[in-house]
This record gives structure tokens, C-alpha cells and sequence, in this order.
């Protein structure tokens, strides 16, 4: 559920100058040391990765379109009796299975270390029309088989090579170890109010070199060398928006977890950790991780921060509402609502309207090239996708509309509209899921939920005349 990039063009950042990064990486829970081949900075990984523990990109990522050389190592873990079928257990499985090559050739490998063989390859394949060259050198060990593998289009292939053969071959493969880490961070929280601690230590102790974690009450907020003064505002602003949402969609199960909201440092990172392209920054529900990444222009800094309030309004209603996503038109047109906030020292002062969001329905609903009320509002995410600047848009002033118009709050069939339709989502949800775990159970529910909270927030309302009194107030705005 991205905020799209409506009427503006994505800007491009550059690679950042290499911060202070060590040469040495530990993964001191792998049992794995190994150097860093100069250049190279260590990207977050996309979240759910079975085998891949660490990703170096040179220069942390570069423009779209293009291969980024690139370092990542893979730990395939032997099963401690027999040998299931189709099980990975050695590096050419593991290339097979999810590279595939189009040419694969066997190199030497050179000498055992640390009990395991080398085994070493050159790959070349194709994929959405870039072209890869990839040294592999696995380490097959007794109980695992580590994987090296260095990513770089055939032109840079060369040039690359044998740094990523050095760290390879230089890497130390030791038995894991438990380290103090943890003990030093329950000292830490010891010492603090925070809820969620274990949470917190995880996540902590799951960062990449260069990352670091700052706690607000609800949200836990990683980030990358971002400059200060811009992780403390989006800590401060996430708090203040969050009393807002807690007021105007209170929830009794209120989530104790506390919310991860990922910063990453520039575009190239934030493309390089698997964000949208179309987006400046996005919520994911499978993670529950909002992402974001801080524009490079002083210009930028308005539309990162209405994502911010955009996603936050999404991450707030997934999980209050016990992890079910709303109709599109709430769930989009409250986020851009809230996009719109205008934040004055610690509290939201004013929700203001999104100028070219105006300008864009104006147009459409002078056209009369609006969708009908009663079609956005059953809209599936698919339909409203389909034409996404129309329902984004109409969605939003929909919202502003039942949140600002006298005439609504006359109306009482009217101004119960929203929160009669979060009241009921998150109600007949949780009757519906009652104990249940399984997942079609949770799809079932989410659907009953859904059907429900629509037809109690429309009950007794007019839709006709509610769409001619919409269309007559979002003709009167001015930006
Ligand atoms: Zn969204």
C-alpha cells in the first residue's frame, strides 16, 4: 500500500560517500569473519531471506536500471539426519535452485580451511533484461555450506573478481558463539520504560554494521547515517500523529508491540533493501516494517514527510484493527489525510489539503470523469490500483470531505460514516477469527469484516446524494 508518487517525478540519489565503515565484518552468531572488498557498504537485506546473511553493494547501490557489483554470502545448513528430498545441502544445489544459470562453469577451487572443501564457480544468466556475471566459491562444511558470491554485469565482472576470490578465501569459518551482546542490551532496556523488549533486542541485535536503533514508546527506528535532526523529527512526528489516530480511530486491543519504521539513507539503499520504485517509502503488512528514505533536496523533505504520515496511518490501522487491511478508499483516503499534516511543536496543528490532489479531482469531477460513490467505495485493492492517480485522489477528498464538511456534521447518517466503519472492521473481525490461527479462517474473517463495516457505514445513507453534496464542496475548495 504505497503512497504513490502522484504527479512527481522520482528523484534519483546517488550513491552517498562511504561513511567510517570497519574492514573486518563479524557475524558473530554465523561463526563468520570475513574482510570488506573496499567500496563496499553493507545493505540491509530484504526482510525474509532464508540463506542470505550478508549483502555488500559498492558504494551502497547505484542509479536504476543498472548492476550494482555487488558481495553476498549464503549459509546453506545440512540437515542433522539423512537427507530429504530436494533439500539444499551443497552450492551447485543452491545455484540450480534459485539462479538457474544460462552458463555454468566449474573452476578450480584451491585448498581446505576450517574443515570444508571449496567448491567454485562462474555463472552467467539473464533477468528483466539486465545481464549477470557471478563468481560462486562455496565453503561445504561438515554441518553447512557457506557461499560467497560476488553479482556484477559481465562488464565489471573482471574488475571485481578477485577481491570478491580474496574474501572468500580469507574469510574465517568458526563453530557460532553466543556473545555478550544480548546481556549488554537487557542491561540496557533494564534502565528504560520501554515495552517490547525482547522485540527491541532482537531487532537490534539483527543490524548490519552502520545501522543503529533509536526508541521512541511506540516505534523502534532504525536508520543509516541519517543526520540526526531528521530521526529525532520522525520520532517526535510518528508519537504526536500516533495520539491523533489513537483519538479519531480508538481501539480497544491497542497493539503493545512497538512498530519498526526502517530509514534507509538514500534512494540507492531504499531500492537496494527491495523498496518500491514507485514510491517514496511503503508499508509492508508481512513485515510489518515501514520504510522510508530521506530526499536529498531540501525540496524533498515535504513529500517524505506526508509518506510518512501516509504509511504510519496504514502501519497504525493494520495492526490496531488485528491485522487486516481496510477498503481501499479508507484505507488510502485516510492516508492521504493524514499526509496532510501540519505538525507544530509535539502535536498535529492542522490537516491541511494536498494542493495538486485538489487540482487533479477538480479537473476529473468538472469532467465528470469521477468513479461513482458507490463503486470507489467497494473498490478491491486491484480496481483501485488500476487507476490510481482517479482513486487515490477521489479517495482522499472523499475523506477530507467527511472530515471537514459542515454539511456532514449535520448529517448524522453522514458523520458516522468513518467511525462506524473502523468500529465495525475491527469488531466483526475479531468475533469472526474468534481463536482461530489459520490462515484461510483470517481471510474468511477479513472478508465477513470487510462486507460488514461497509454496509453498517453506508447504512441509511443516500449514495447519490451523498456523491452530488461531495462533488459540490471538492468544486468550492481552494488550494
Ligand atoms: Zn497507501
Amino acid at each position: 500500500m504505497p503512497r504513490l508518487l502522484l504527479l512527481l517525478s522520482a528523484v534519483i540519489a546517488l550513491a552517498a560517500p562511504l561513511g567510517a565503515q570497519g574492514r573486518t565484518i563479524k557475524l558473530g552468531d554465523l561463526g563468520l569473519t570475513l574482510s570488506r572488498p573496499s567500496g563496499y557498504t553493507a545493505v540491509p537485506l530484504p526482510p525474509r531471506m532464508e540463506y542470505t546473511v550478508l549483502q555488500l553493494v559498492e558504494g551502497g547501490g547505484s542509479p536504476e536500471g543498472e548492476v550494482s557489483p555487488t558481495l553476498l554470502v549464503h549459509v546453506v545448513v545440512r540437515p542433522v539426519t539423512g537427507v530429504r528430498r530436494g533439500k539444499i545441502v551443497d552450492t551447485k544445489t543452491f545455484l540450480d535452485r534459485f539462479i538457474r544459470p544460462r552458463a555454468s562453469k566449474s573452476l578450480r577451487g584451491g585448498a581446505q580451511r576450517y574443515g570444508h572443501k571449496p567448491k567454485r564457480f562462474e555463472i552467467e544468466w539473464e533477468d528483466e533484461g539486465l545481464a549477470y556475471k557471478s563468481f560462486v566459491h562455496g565453503w561445504e562444511g561438515p554441518w553447512r555450506t557457506v557461499i560467497v558470491q560476488g553479482v556484477a554485469s559481465p562488464a565489471d565482472y573482471d574488475q571485481h573478481r578477485r577481491r570478491w576470490q580474496q574474501v572468500a578465501e580469507t574469510m574465517k569459518l568458526e563453530n557460532p558463539r553466543e556473545d555478550g551482546e544480548r546481556a549488554k542490551l537487557e542491561r540496557f532496556y533494564a534502565q528504560h520504560r520501554f515495552g517490547d523488549v525482547e522485540y527491541r533486542i532482537d531487532v537490534r541485535l539483527a543490524l548490519v554494521d552502520g545501522w543503529k536503533a533509536k526508541d521512541t514508546e511506540h516505534y523502534i527506528i532504525l536508520y543509516n547515517e541519517s543526520n540526526a535532526g531528521f530521526v529525532d523529527r520522525v520520532g517526535s512526528d510518528l508519537e504526536s500523529l500516533r495520539r491523533d489516530l489513537e483519538r479519531d480511530l480508538p481501539s480497544e486491543h491497542r497493539s503493545e508491540n512497538a512498530a519498526t519504521v526502517r530509514l534507509c539513507r538514500d534512494r540507492a539503499e531504499y531500492l537496494a533493501y527491495g523498496g518500491m520504485k514507485t514510491a517514496l517509502g511503503y508499508f509492508s503488512p508481512a513485515e510489518e516494517e515501514l520504510v522510508l528514505y530521506q530526499q536529498e533536496q531540501s525540496e524533498g523533505a515535504d513529500e517524505t514527510f506526508q509518506t510518512l504520515y501516509h504509511e504510519a496511518f496504514h502501519q497504525y490501522v493494520y495492526t490496531s484493527a488485528g491485522h487486516l487491511a481496510p477498503h481501499s478508499w479508507f484505507d488510502e483516503g485516510m492516508g492521504e489525510y493524514y499526509a496532510g499534516a501540519r505538525l507544530e511543536r509535539g502535536r498535529v496543528d492542522s490537516i491541511e489539503l494536498l494542493p495538486n490532489s485538489l487540482g487533479f479531482i477538480q479537473y476529473k469531477v468538472a469532467r465528470g470523469e469521477h468513479a461513482p460513490l458507490s463503486e470507489l467505495i467497494a473498490m478491491e485493492q486491484a480496481d483501485y490500483y488500476a487507476d490510481a492517480q482517479l482513486h487515490y485522489t477521489q479517495g482522499w477528498s472523499f475523506v477530507y470531505f467527511l472530515r471537514t464538511s459542515s454539511e456532514v456534521r449535520r448529517k448524522g447518517s453522514w458523520a458516522k460514516i468513518l467511525p462506524t466503519y473502523f468500529s465495525t472492521l475491527k469488531e466483526t473481525h475479531s468475533r469472526e477469527l474468534g481463536e482461530s490461527t489459520s490462515g484461510v479462517q483470517r481471510v474468511l474473517a477479513g472478508q465477513v469484516a470487510r462486507q460488514e463495516a461497509l454496509a453498517a457505514a453506508f447504512a441509511g445513507v443516500d449514495l447519490r446524494q451523498l456523491e452530488i453534496a461531495w462533488v459540490r464542496y471538492v468544486q468550492g475548495l481552494k488550494n
